[in-house]
């Protein structure tokens, strides 16, 4: 696409509100679910932080004692001379954590998104997939060159019917666990049914469940009470409530080494820095050990989902910390997020294509660095500001 082209192009994102816009955090010093934004203090309420530990002195003091002791990055791909010794203890103690005999890091959880699908997929097979699954997973079908179908959101029966159309072919079955625009959960009992029943491979993408759901943090296999079995491929990330960077694939010891040998994101890119890798196992030791930050977390969702329910703040039906008001138009969505950035509250506008047609939303996220009373404030300032901007006026 050529220049002109190109301002044409952004001229029409920004005509229909689609314009996306970066702001500059600033660091504030103890203030974990505060942040300074172009000079204003603002209570953070659209992060992935749920558990609170991106800015724990444990972390900060694991990355800082690893770089001091092995330098700042990995210094080639994990196959070459990247892969250390803080990767190799991340890889068991994620294994561990998840029930599972291995895991396999990742840069990024679209890159173990991209591996999980492109691994096990390829023109001869097929993959169904929950209509508003990840990006990152929809890419990684596109990119397998197999069959993409996908099904009606959270509906187990069309997965189930889905995969019984057609001769069988190498299915996958392909579902986040906690969705990460909408806060609610795949109905993964009845997708292990489905998947086993046609002989396919349940892959679950956890990024937002893990850490946070089930009665030990172990994510959405936990909260269903599902054995790893039902489950061969399971993706995480330790960038949401983990607070770091970085992902991972846990499964049996034959997927994993078949990741390992042909994943293409994961072989041809340089490892993670072992300081990021020590901060994650840092993270991961606190997450079990302070089970009170799960609760907490949880608490205050639900005590955000009650105050809403008073002051008639429609909120999506969610268990999780992500707790969503849709608005429909991406100007009212822009308008309602602007007002709470004036009242000291910082949520985006989510829009197309992150989500679908109409359906732009305040994504509200909760984490356990929010006080009660954070969360109390924000309740009445929602309240306030769709008082004052009721659907008909955008
Ligand atoms: N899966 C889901 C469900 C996500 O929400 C995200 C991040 N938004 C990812 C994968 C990608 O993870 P990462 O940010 O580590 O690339």
């Amino acid at each position: 696409m050529n220049r002109t082209r190109l301002q044409g192009r952004l001229a029409q994102l920004a005509a229909q509100h689609l314009q996306r816009r970066r702001r500059t955090v600033a660091p504030l010093a103890g203030g974990a679910a505060e942040v300074l934004v172009d000079g204003r203090r603002l209570v953070n309420f659209c992060g992935n932080d749920y558990l609170g530990l991106k800015a724990h002195p444990a972390l900060a003091a694991a990355l800082a004692r690893c770089a001091a002791a092995s330098g700042s990055g990995s210094g080639a791909s994990h196959l070459v001379t990247g892969h250390g010794l803080e990767h190799e203890r991340l890889e068991g103690e994620l294994a561990a954590f998840t029930g599972r005999s291995r895991a396999l890091l990742f840069s990024t959880g679209y890159m173990a998104n991209l591996a999980a699908v492109t691994c096990l997929a390829g023109r001869d097979s097929r993959v169904v997939m929950d209509r508003l699954c990840h990006a990152s997973l929809i890419d990684a079908a596109r990119l397998s060159g197999a069959r993409l179908q996908r099904f009606a959101h959270a509906d187990a029966a069309a997965a189930a019917a889905a995969l019984q159309r057609d001769a069988p072919a190498e299915d996958l079955l392909v579902t986040d666990g906690v969705f990460s625009m909408d806060g609610d959960l795949a109905p993964l009992d009845s997708l292990a049914q489905a998947a086993q029943a046609a002989g396919a491979c349940l892959i679950v993408d956890d990024a937002h469940g893990l850490g946070v759901l089930g009665a030990t943090g172990r994510g959405c296999l936990e909260h269903f009470g599902l054995q790893p079995a039902a489950v061969p491929i399971l993706v995480g990330t330790l960038g949401k409530a983990f607070g770091c960077f970085g992902a991972f694939i846990a499964a049996d010891e034959e997927y994993i080494e078949w990741l390992l040998q042909t994943a293409r994101s994961y072989i041809y890119t340089t490892a993670l820095p072992p300081p990021v890798a020590a901060a994650a196992r840092a993270a991961l030791g606190l997450s079990v050990a302070e089970g009170w930050r799960r609760e907490r977390v949880l608490g205050l969702a639900a005590r955000l989902r009650a105050g809403c329910a008073q002051t008639g703040v429609p909120l999506l039906p969610s268990i999780a910390p992500i707790q969503p008001v849709v608005l429909g138009s991406s100007v009212r969505a822009l308008a309602l997020s602007e007002q709470l950035f004036a009242a000291g509250f910082w949520i985006a506008a989510i829009r197309p294509p992150t989500v679908p047609r109409d359906s732009a939303r305040l994504r509200i996220t909760l984490s356990a660095a929010h006080t009660e009373q954070q969360v109390d404030a924000l309740v009445e300032a929602l309240a306030r500001v769709l008082r004052s901007a009721p659907a008909e006026a955008c």
